[in-house]
């Protein structure tokens, strides 16, 4: 028998992944080119023409003795120095490659974070809606996660009711700029609140409380939009970063974090992550993909990309009567569902052959995410049957 734990998350498993499964099923059944699946963030933009070039280059040209060995658990120190010049030139950071853990993605930086911070019983406090898959991660190490309910008006954190909840036992606060499932970017004006709040509690209480900065979508903004890095505005910030969307490589699995020197008792934390990446499994991130990054450190995808579907898919909806905030980065589009239970909503939109996730994976009920990392055409095609939809719900 499994174990207990293991049994409730199988039972409670992913929403996203599941309709993954479905439209697989679905693409068997009608053919793949009729179903309009919205549901999981897999980018759909080529990685640059440079990754392909470095994965070539490297492996024809490195030692693979030195390509394909082990190493110090933390990554290469030749690419954590990289990564943290190019993070000093564009936020005027003072890192250096001590300050660098590499990570495999976003996924397994957050666990190592965690894995290093957390108590059993201490609180975890992140803003709804947010990625499900935090709950996880928290449990994962017997945190307890605590949920600010959404502002639905602009989908910026609600800082007052944050103050409320921070207590003795808030270990970390978890945010994501640019945010799925929103889109929303975090303004400077709400990270400056936040700082505020959290020196304050930090104060009161006598604790440390770390802020760990999700950022897999830094790079994925639209127009002149700015993504504030957070360890200037808060000591004790931690940053997640992972490529696996802004150089398209979410298989690939690599990511770094950021533990700046001025984060309270940096040191214990970076020896943490260390051996945390050793004993949860990783070893370290991979090693071909380090390397790769070493050489593509201002390589970009494609945003324009992201930005056409972005605003056809917003305008065309907004044409049919649903409302939501126009993102302003990731590629996610989070829209009010005409009824009470979304996940009635997104029922009837299956029978279209429509995949789109129930708010209430995010802990925001009433509303659906819709990723629009598919083709335009996806878009084109799918558009006049969320046309049918909105008719359907007396849009
Ligand atoms: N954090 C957020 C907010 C995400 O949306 C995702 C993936 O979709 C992740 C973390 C995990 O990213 P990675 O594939 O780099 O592990």
């Amino acid at each position: 028998m499994i174990s207990e734990k293991m049994k409730e998350y199988v039972e409670n498993g992913s929403a996203i992944r599941a309709m993954f499964e479905e439209g697989k099923q679905m693409a068997k059944e009608v053919g793949e080119e009729n179903v309009y699946d919205f549901s999981l963030g897999n980018p759909n933009v080529e990685p640059p023409e440079e990754v392909q070039e470095a994965i070539l280059d490297i492996v024809q040209t490195e030692d693979p003795m030195m390509l394909h060995g082990y190493m110090s658990n933390s990554g290469y120190e030749d690419v954590r120095e990289a990564i943290a010049d190019s993070i000093n030139k564009r936020f005027e950071t003072k890192l250096s490659g001590k300050n660098i853990v590499m990570t495999v993605g976003a996924a397994g930086g957050l666990n190592v974070i965690l894995k290093t911070l957390l108590n059993p019983g201490e609180e975890v406090i992140v803003f709804a809606p947010f990625f499900g898959e935090y709950r996880f991660y928290v449990n994962n190490y017997d945190g307890v996660l605590k949920i600010v309910p959404p502002n639905t008006e602009t989908f910026q954190p609600d800082l007052e009711t944050f103050e409320k909840m921070v207590t003795s036992k808030t270990k970390v606060v978890i945010v994501n700029s640019p945010n799925n499932p929103t889109g929303v970017v975090y303004s400077e004006e709400t990270i400056k609140k936040m700082a505020e709040i959290l020196r304050k509690k930090q104060k009161e209480y006598g604790t440390d409380i770390y802020l760990i900065s999700d950022e897999p979508y830094r790079e994925l903004v639209y127009g002149e939009i700015e993504v504030p890095y957070l360890t200037k505005y808060y000591e004790n910030t931690i940053v997640g970063y992972s490529y696996s969307k802004s150089l398209s490589l979410p298989g690939e699995r690599i990511g770094y974090l950021v533990i700046p020197d001025e984060a309270a008792d940096s040191e214990a934390i970076l020896d943490g992550a260390n051996v945390a990446t050793r004993i949860l499994g990783f070893v370290n991130a991979p090693s071909l993909q380090q390397r790769v990054i070493k050489r593509c450190l201002d390589a970009k995808c494609d945003v324009s990309y992201y930005n056409r579907n972005r605003e056809f898919l917003y305008e065309g909806l907004k044409e049919a009567g649903f409302s939501c905030i126009k993102p302003e980065g990731a590629f996610y589009l989070f829209v009010k569902s005409p009824v009470e239970e979304e996940k009635v909503f997104c029922e009837a939109a299956k029978k279209y052959h429509i995949l789109i996730v129930p708010g209430s994976s995010f802990a925001c009920p009433g509303y659906v995410r819709i990723a629009y990392c598919v083709s335009y055409e996806t878009i084109q095609k799918a558009m006049p049957y969320f046309k049918e939809l909105a008719k359907e719900f007396g849009l």
